[in-house]
């Protein structure tokens, strides 16, 4: 008999009733704007920035209404100006090439390895076109951060990282988002906390801290923050910082503040289910997993796999039978952008030259959500589903 999965590849968890009493709370006070406050109380999203904060270990964060917003005002308070280049990735989603974008500032795209991570040898190489390096860790796969940072520090290459699919990880034991200047994460539904939209942005450094926060849209009320630098601060960049408002709300806040609370068991549950479905597509011919770094602690919300070298004929013969049975596979070699798969090719705007060795990792990559709406059984079904389709067209 085949086997067919029958569950959902876009069904999230419901919002937990602890979250949902919060918000209860914001929405019978209904002060649901960030400054609206009555004397002596503590909003939300202020405290939001102060438990996330503790959580990172930065000294600084502000929330704001989306992740792209997050990392856009990231590149606006280093400094980025329209027409400068920024280095990215080739490997990652459309908001990222569409932040540096939204600056009119110009991407400069960096190769990708066959561990799905950025080339750091054609980084090294791009270096010195640069200022500023916006560093996605896409589908959560992070790069060799101690030897990534050595080499921007020594070119003077500031980092922002793009951590929305590494919310919960580190390197080292170092959290995601805290090797760079400022991490960026998103708390949109399909990531790792879910607001429906949101954003994080955490940093050390006070200055660029007072700048996000003036251009986040705080008018001149950032004393109502908790996890902001003083008012002496604020002091020097006022003047000079343009509102491009992007808060978070008090209702998006109340409901992320228990999702934070709970992060790392979802992320035991998350991992659960990816070396639950990793188990059952190793040593399929054919077929590469990506193996991950003993250092890395990664959130395995999605899983990747390479079909490297096959025909786009072969790999879309995958996907399709595999769909036949109810398993959804991105494919990040398709040559038109597809949902929420799309190739630096395909973002015309921006100006790339050929890149050969990451065409041909592209090409096989390979990409399917892990919801924990799914059991460890369903994962098992999904993997023999998956082996069974690759095998079948890899021995045709
Ligand atoms: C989702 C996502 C973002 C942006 O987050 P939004 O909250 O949707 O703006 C940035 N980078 C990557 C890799 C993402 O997947």
């Amino acid at each position: 008999m085949t086997e067919i999965f029958t569950g959902s590849f876009t069904q999230q968890e419901p919002i937990p009733e602890e979250a949902v009493e919060a918000a209860l709370v914001v929405l019978r006070h209904g002060r649901l704007h960030r400054y609206n406050v009555v004397p002596g109380e503590l909003g939300e999203t202020a405290l939001l920035e102060q438990e996330f904060a503790a959580q990172t270990g930065a000294k600084y964060c502000l929330a704001v209404s989306s992740g792209g917003y997050a990392m856009a005002t990231a590149l606006r308070a280093v400094g980025v100006n329209p027409g400068d280049p920024v280095l990215t990735n080739t490997f990652t989603l459309a908001p990222v090439p569409g932040s540096i974008a939204s600056v009119s500032a110009r991407p400069v795209f960096v190769g990708v390895t066959e561990d799905l991570t950025i080339d750091l040898d054609d980084l090294e190489t791009k270096l010195d076109q640069a200022r500023v390096l916006m560093l996605s860790h896409m589908r959560g796969h992070l790069c060799d951060m101690d030897r990534l940072m050595q080499m921007c520090d020594a070119a003077g290459v500031t980092v922002i990282e793009d951590c929305a699919h590494t919310m919960g990880a580190a390197w080292h034991g170092q959290v995601s988002g805290r090797q760079g200047a400022i991490g960026c994460y998103s708390c949109q539904t399909y990531k790792h906390v879910n607001s429906g939209e949101g954003g994080l942005l955490v940093t050390d450094d006070e200055e660029l801290a007072a700048k996000a926060t003036m251009l986040s849209g705080s008018y001149m009320l950032y004393e109502r923050h908790l996890a902001a630098p003083g008012p002496e601060v604020f002091e020097r960049i006022k003047y000079h910082t343009p509102n491009v408002s992007g808060r978070m709300d008090n209702l998006r806040a109340a409901i992320l503040r228990p999702q934070l609370r709970d992060l790392d068991r979802q992320i035991e549950r998350w991992n659960e289910r990816y070396f639950e479905i990793e188990k059952g597509l190793r040593d399929t011919p054919g077929l590469s997993v990506v193996d991950r770094p003993e250092v890395e602690t990664f959130v395995g919300s999605s899983i990747q796999f390479l079909l490297l070298d096959w025909s786009a004929e072969r790999v879309n013969e995958v996907i399709q039978r595999c769909a036949a049975r109810g398993v959804e596979l991105k494919w990040f070699g398709g040559a038109e952008p597809n949902g929420f798969t799309s190739r630096y090719d395909s973002w015309r705007y921006a100006d790339s030259a050929p890149m050969p060795k990451s065409d041909r990792i592209l090409a096989g990559i390979v990409d399917m959500r892990v919801p924990l709406t799914f059991s460890l059984e369903d994962c098992a079904l999904i993997a023999r589903i998956i082996r069974a389709e690759v095998s079948a067209v890899y021995q045709s």
